[in-house]
């Protein structure tokens, strides 16, 4: 049988790699460092964590990455079972020695007998002869691989830095001071003119804000990154160092716009708020990409009239990241259209996060396995982590008609915005509201994931015939 090859030792490719050959088929897994390496990675161990050492929250019953973490425990995880083997204080959290976690993946996959390690380069895409084939070559894809996927998928489908706006779950918008409208009504297509939220300012309310976007602490780029403002892609708070008017004149303009809740009150500036994934659940917030620190973002977009209570899926960021268009590019088992049998996985693909990089890893890895075995991919269902994840990167994501020429996929961490949404139980006949409304709710939304999840795996039946 010939081997699956696997591009990129990272999380995702570490991940893949170890699924795939648990699943009983020949790995070879290239990975270029120590020969050639990136401006983060420091060593030349498998799976390096670059920055932090979190695997974030490890709360599977309210988290939506918690969920995550015991999906993967479920499947089998390598990165996993080595986070938990290397676990270090970290309060609710799942944080890990690096050094030890990167030293019991890399020993781990060196002492399995169906992979094979190559420390090389893939400097092109794979050969026609390797039929299947996974790239997961991170945020740092070597510049001659990611040239060579960038003249295989067209120039405008391979991104060197994501430009994050942030992103809201709509049930958290006060719907009582945003109203939905297209500006001028244009209905566009697929549109109805009422596409939008909107979010109206006045005077005092608007320079406040601008000058709290001029205030507020700034993450740096990092020296190798430089300072990537491209295609009209300025952060918020350097449309706002231009002069207190720039954002009335750009994406907070009001023109075309009526207050649907006091419309003879024309509104000084708008924040304006688009559909961001099918379900309805995300909605983005327009033109808003901003390298302000996490938790001013929060604070200062909090600020704005409606949004004063606003759970936010994604904050704001401007990064050096390479990733694909994934929705326009991969089928729905992270395959190239264009190619079958080569699969992306992990950053690349468009999620974030070490987690989510690894989960996809994860499933390109059972998938790829299933086929080379002569079976289809089985894919997971949409209400798990999972298939929430696979979902935002391979279709759940709406494309944006009315900017043509931009691209609006961005990477994302997993979040309960990308799952079918659940009514949460009410408690004694009685509807709950606030927090605990929301918590039922995420406990219905994990309760629901890890029950699919087990059916998916096939645990369910195994337990049920071992009883
Ligand atoms: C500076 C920086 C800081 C970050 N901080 C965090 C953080 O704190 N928390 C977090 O969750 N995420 C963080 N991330 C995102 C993080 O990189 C990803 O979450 C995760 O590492 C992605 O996993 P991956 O497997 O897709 O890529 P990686 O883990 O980067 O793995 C890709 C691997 O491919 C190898 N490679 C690249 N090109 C080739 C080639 N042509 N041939 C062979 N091998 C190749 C690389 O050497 C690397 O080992 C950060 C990213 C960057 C760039």
């Amino acid at each position: 049988m010939k081997p699956i090859h696997i591009i990129g030792g990272g999380l995702a490719g570490a991940e893949a790699a170890w699924q795939a050959a648990e699943a009983g088929v020949q790995v070879v897994l290239h990975e270029m460092r120590p020969v050639r390496g990136t401006d983060a990675h420091k060593t030349d161990g498998l799976a390096e964590l670059v920055c932090s050492n979190s695997f974030r929250s490890d709360d599977a019953e309210t988290n939506a990455v918690g969920l995550l973490h015991a999906e993967m425990r479920l499947a089998g995880s390598l990165i996993m079972t080595s986070g938990d083997a290397n676990q270090v204080p970290a309060g609710g959290a799942l944080a890990v020695d690096r050094d030890g976690f990167s030293a019991a993946v890399t020993a781990r996959l060196e002492a399995h007998p169906l992979i094979t390690i190559a420390r090389e380069e893939v400097a092109e895409l794979p050969p026609e002869d390797w039929d299947q084939a996974i790239i997961a070559t991170g945020p740092l894809t070597s510049p001659a691989l990611a040239e060579a996927i960038a003249v295989a998928t067209g120039s405008d489908a391979l991104a060197f830095f994501d430009a994050i706006a942030p992103i809201v779950h709509f049930d958290t918008i006060d719907m009582d001071v945003c109203w939905f409208q297209s500006r001028y009504d244009k209905v566009g297509p697929g549109g109805t003119g009422k596409d939008y939220i909107n979010c109206p300012l006045d005077k005092v309310q608007y320079e406040a804000f601008v000058q709290a976007l001029i205030d507020g602490p700034k993450s740096e780029f990092k020296e190798w990154e430089g300072t990537p403002y491209f295609d009209g892609c300025l952060p918020i708070e350097v449309m706002a160092e231009r002069g207190v008017e720039t954002l009335r004149h750009g994406p907070m303009k009001p023109m075309g716009l009526t207050n649907a809740h006091n419309p003879s009150v024309k509104a000084y500036a708008v924040v304006q708020l688009r559909q961001d994934n099918a379900l309805g659940t995300l909605y983005n917030m327009v033109g808003f990409q901003t390298k302000l620190k996490h938790a001013e973002q929060v604070r200062v977009f909090r600020t704005i009239p409606g949004l004063a209570n606003a759970e936010f899926a994604r904050l704001g960021g401007l990064h050096r990241n390479t990733y694909i268009n994934s929705p326009v590019l991969l089928d729905g088992t992270l395959q190239l259209k264009t190619r079958k049998g080569l699969r992306f996985a992990g950053q690349i693909t468009g999620c974030e996060g070490y987690v989510e990089s690894a989960a996809i890893g994860l499933l390109a890895g059972r998938f790829a396995a299933a086929e080379r075995l002569g079976r289809a991919p089985h894919l997971p269902p949409p209400t798990t982590a999972f298939g929430a994840l696979l979902g935002h990167i391979t279709g759940g994501h709406m494309v944006s008609d009315d900017e043509p020429g931009k691209r609006s996929f961005q990477p994302m961490n997993v979040n309960f915005g990308l799952f079918p949404p659940v009514e949460a139980p009410k408690v004694a006949g009685k509807r709950l509201r606030g927090k605990e409304k929301s918590l039922a709710r995420k406990r219905a939304m994990t309760g629901r994931a890890l029950a699919d999840c087990r059916r998916w795996l096939g645990l369910v039946a195994a337990a049920e015939a071992a009883e």
